[in-house]
């Protein structure tokens, strides 16, 4: 197995940034498209990106946030704010010039058409969740020819709230999760044999404008669940709980065909985590997940089950197509 352990160490780290944030300083400046963005994205992506330049320095990079967005939407409080607190989770002193080289390490310029390995970075996924205090997820991918094949997702309030939080990570075809707070023996990650559709519990976004929750429900009564066995939370912990054999089903069907595009990074590193475990992910023809192109996936609505239900789920899927 390759060593994550810098990885591992890097979204303890980024952990406690994000909660520091939480604590004192939460502001959020506006991404164009509005998406909500707060200083801890920043802090996390530098963290991130300096940890893969000292273990894996070859590596290109795919990033959510970049060095033009931290000077261009940031104001000069805030830009030092983060500094300081990376400087603090760090213990090491640090500037403003260093932040920005780390945010855009082993990133390729515009157009870059690139096999081998390659990262992707979501320092803060659901960062709706984050702002409202429910679930997030600092989560980072490795692609070898296109396809996820390792990952780190550490999810703070996989075990409440209050909770130690949980680090989940995969390589070489296994995965393991143990208390991010503590350490202690990581445990294997394994899908749930669920198969009797009254006993299959489902997971889906918060957000209603990211899926469409009328077609989800249409899909579980189609493929005979209980359709009230339903879990909503924000990010890619979704995954997580799926990989960990808590939910057998995340669906995310798109309202309407043509909406915006899957992102890279919100479901390799789920997608490695429950590859892991023994499950299974496609869009929802059943095909494979297309990562080739580097930022936005090549699929229609993503199906994320324990493997042993997916026929059963995509024949459900595209007998609500149909019917649509
Ligand atoms: P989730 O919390 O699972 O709903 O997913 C959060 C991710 O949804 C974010 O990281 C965004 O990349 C993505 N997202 C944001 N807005 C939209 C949208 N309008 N449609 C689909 N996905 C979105
Ligand atoms: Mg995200």
């Amino acid at each position: 197995m390759m060593d994550l352990a810098p990885l591992l160490h890097a979204v303890r780290l980024s952990a406690v940034l994000c909660k520091e944030v939480q604590r004192h300083h939460i502001t959020r400046s506006e991404k164009t498209g509005s998406e909500p963005v707060t200083i801890a994205d920043y802090g996390v992506q530098a963290i991130l990106c300096r940890a893969l330049q000292q273990a894996y320095p070859n590596d290109a990079v795919i990033a959510e946030e970049s060095a033009r967005q931290f000077a261009e939407l940031v104001t000069p409080e805030d830009r030092q704010r983060i500094t300081q607190l990376v400087a603090a989770v760090l213990g090491e002193s640090t500037d403003e010039a260093e932040i920005s080289a780390w945010l855009d390490h082993g990133r390729q310029p515009e157009g870059t058409v690139s096999a081998g390995r390659r990262w992707l970075i979501d320092p803060v996924d659901g960062t709706k969740g984050f702002l409202a205090n429910r679930h997030y997820v600092i989560a980072l991918a490795l692609l070898e020819d296109d396809q996820p094949t390792a990952a780190v997702i550490g999810a703070p309030h996989f075990y409440g709230e209050d909770g130690p939080g949980a680090l989940l990570y995969a390589a070489a075809g296994v995965g393991y999760v143990q208390s991010m707070a503590t350490g202690g023996v990581p445990q294997r990650l394994a899908v749930s044999d669920r198969v009797e559709p009254k006993h299959l519990r489902a997971m889906e976004s918060v957000d209603k404008s990211h899926a469409s929750f009328e077609r989800m429900a249409r899909v579980r009564a189609a493929a005979g669940m209980d359709v009230n066995l339903v879990q909503r939370m924000d990010s890619q912990e979704k995954y997580a709980h799926i990989a960990a054999g808590e939910a057998e089903l995340y669906l995310r069907l798109p309202r309407r065909p043509g909406g915006r595009p899957h992102m890279t990074w919100d479901h390799a590193p789920g997608m490695a985590l429950v590859l892991a475990a023994g499950g299974k992910v496609t869009d929802v023809d059943g095909s494979p997940l297309d990562f080739s192109s580097g930022r936005t996936l090549n699929n229609h609505g993503v199906v994320v089950t324990n493997g042993h239900i997916h026929d059963a789920i995509i024949a459900a899927v595209q007998a609500v197509l149909r019917e649509e």
